[in-house]
């Protein structure tokens, strides 16, 4: 399965699947930044991983 690496504006990072960034950044968004993030803003902050 495709492998991603987000990276958030702030340093944060996740790695893992498409659906595994896209919660984990949803929760990161929330709780850090007071910010509600869609599943299209999260994969605009990430990049696929080479694997
Ligand atoms: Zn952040």
């Amino acid at each position: 399965m495709q492998e991603y690496l987000l990276t958030c504006a702030c340093g944060w990072e996740a790695t893992g699947s498409e659906n595994d960034i896209v919660s984990a950044a949803k929760v990161h968004g929330r709780e850090i930044h007071n910010m509600d993030v869609s599943h299209e803003e999260a994969m605009a902050m990430a990049a696929p991983t080479a694997s």
